[in-house]
């Protein structure tokens, strides 16, 4: 049997494609006034395509009916769930040709199972409705970020987040997955199969995992939960020499083992602006000065307390004062403070960020741990050498040897904004990340629109004739943003 990609060309959707997608999905399923489409072809930073319509569909079968149909008429669909990427994955181009298929009409919490620990939900459920659906039976998912994705949008990203330290991401909590093939017939897979432990034969949810919707589309998923913590405690580090972080993460690993579930580190840079943004945010460090680094560290148990046992935040002071006390450890300060209020914060980083400067270039990227602030280090020299119009506001989930490192364009640069510049700037700080330090371009965020040069530059060509051969067989309807 031999396949074919359909990407040669595409045409544009037309009355009749409409009327029969309405007649199928109902008026609340298909929309095509340009202003109501708008915040769908709208991304999170604001870059906007534009689309030939919006299909939102309630059910598996109307998705397969979707595919089915636009294959045959070559109408190219992109997968949205939460809308919450950052690489330009979820919206369309600018030809206006492309259509949406959306999943925020998909959101049913179904079949919790706690004595299981695991439930089946929709794919356009939002983690944050999930989440409070889940709290009376104590039990959350735990991949936490600072925006509210939705679970489809999350397992084809593979979302990490702020806990990957304890509880690792997406991938670490599929049990079972259901979607629609991107083939002419719109085949359904049902692989929701809810067990913890299951050997046989190839695992098929792996497929759809951080690969970008290139597959299918992603209807229903069966998760695995985890315990809501019942003792938290937080408190931010003042590292003597963020250099030497490594040596205080390692220690507190050491000490806290599986409890320690966050380890972020913020740069002074980026708590200034998350603090000028959000003005109701409590400063924590007072009157003293941001200092040029801070770590928020957090331990969990997810046991109650016991009669006689001291407090959470009163364990974590004693675990902190052994640390400082230790000269190998480059401990400065610490401050043991109320978990809201820490997380406020961190949750601020990103948008204080984006709104600090004239224009933010965001690269979300990864390294082996010991190499994350050395390459860091490597860059302000660099950067502030031969771009001195970049203020640097990185943060990141350091422990996971993850970093978000941003670049800003100061507000009074006169330095250009055009295209080539952010281009040369891509090119030059993916290269460094890539070839000097063996990083990764994408950490958590998956492929997209954005980093499309990146995945052709820097993926080996067996893993991408792979990839195609894969597709070719089961999969060759092109469909999302980017092409593999
Ligand atoms: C403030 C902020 C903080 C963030 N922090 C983090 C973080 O700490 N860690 C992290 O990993 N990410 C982070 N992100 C990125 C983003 O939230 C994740 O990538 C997210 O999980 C995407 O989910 P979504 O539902 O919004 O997907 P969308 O944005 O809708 O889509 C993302 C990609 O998945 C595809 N897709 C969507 N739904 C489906 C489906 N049902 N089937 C097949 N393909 C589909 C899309 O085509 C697109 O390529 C952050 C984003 C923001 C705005």
């Amino acid at each position: 049997m031999a396949f074919f990609f359909l990407d040669a060309y595409y045409i544009d959707m037309n009355t009749h494609d409409i009327n029969i997608l309405r007649e199928w999905l109902g008026d609340k399923g298909i929309i095509t006034n340009e202003r109501q489409c708008a915040p769908y072809a709208q991304g999170w930073r604001g870059n906007t395509g534009k689309c030939a319509a919006v299909l939102r569909p309630t059910s598996t079968k109307d998705v397969s009916r979707i595919i089915s149909y636009c294959a045959r008429r070559k109408i190219h669909l992109i997968p949205q769930s939460g809308n919450t990427g950052l690489v330009e994955g979820s919206i369309p181009d600018d030809s206006g040709t492309q259509a949406i298929l959306s999943l925020d009409r998909m959101n049913e919490v179904k079949d919790i199972d706690p004595a299981n620990r695991s439930v089946c939900v929709q794919a356009g459920t939002r983690v944050s409705a999930l989440n409070n659906t889940l709290e009376k039976y104590g039990l959350f998912f735990p991949i936490d970020i600072s925006a509210d994705p939705c679970i489809g949008g999350m397992i084809a990203t593979n979302t990490g987040g702020a806990r990957y330290m304890k509880y690792r991401g997406v991938r670490e909590h599929l049990l079972g997955i259901k979607v629609v093939l991107a083939n002419k017939h719109g085949s359904i897979i049902d692989a929701m199969i809810p067990l913890h432990k299951n050997n046989t034969g190839l695992d098929i949810k792996q497929l759809f995992i951080g690969t970008g919707g290139i597959f299918g589309v992603i209807t229903e998923a069966s998760l695995l939960l985890a315990q809501l913590p019942k003792q938290i405690a937080t408190a931010l580090l003042i590292p003597r020499d963020k250099n030497d972080m490594n040596e205080l993460l390692i220690s507190l690993e050491q000490k806290c083992g599986q409890s320690l579930s966050a380890f972020e580190g913020m740069s002074g840079n980026a708590i200034r602006a998350a603090l000028k943004h959000s003005p109701s945010l409590t400063n924590p460090f007072g009157t003293d000065e941001i200092p040029n680094y801070a770590i928020l560290i957090e331990i969990t148990y997810d046991w109650e307390k016991r009669e006689g046992q001291q407090s959470l935040d009163d364990e974590l002071k004693l675990i902190l004062e052994e640390v400082w006390k230790d000269s190998r450890t480059p401990l400065d300060n610490a401050l043991v403070g109320a978990p809201e209020k820490l997380w406020a914060l961190r949750h601020a980083l990103s948008e204080g960020v984006q709104k600090s400067g004239n224009r933010l270039f965001a690269f979300d990227i990864s390294f082996k741990r010991g190499d994350v602030m050395r390459f860091i280090s490597f860059m302000e020299e660099m950067l502030a050498n031969e771009y001195p119009e970049l203020t640097i506001c990185d943060f990141g989930h350091i422990g996971d040897g993850a970093v978000h490192f941003n670049l800003v364009l100061k507000k009074n640069s006169r330095k250009t904004k055009k295209k080539e510049y952010e281009s040369e700037l891509r090119s030059l700080v993916t290269d460094i990340v890539v070839n000097n330090y063996g990083g990764s371009f994408s950490a958590e965020h998956g492929i997209g629109r954005k980093n499309q040069k990146f995945y052709d530059l820097y993926t080996p060509e067996e893993i991408k004739a792979v990839t195609r051969a894969i597709k070719g067989a089961v999969a060759p309807i092109d469909i999302g943003a980017i092409k593999i």
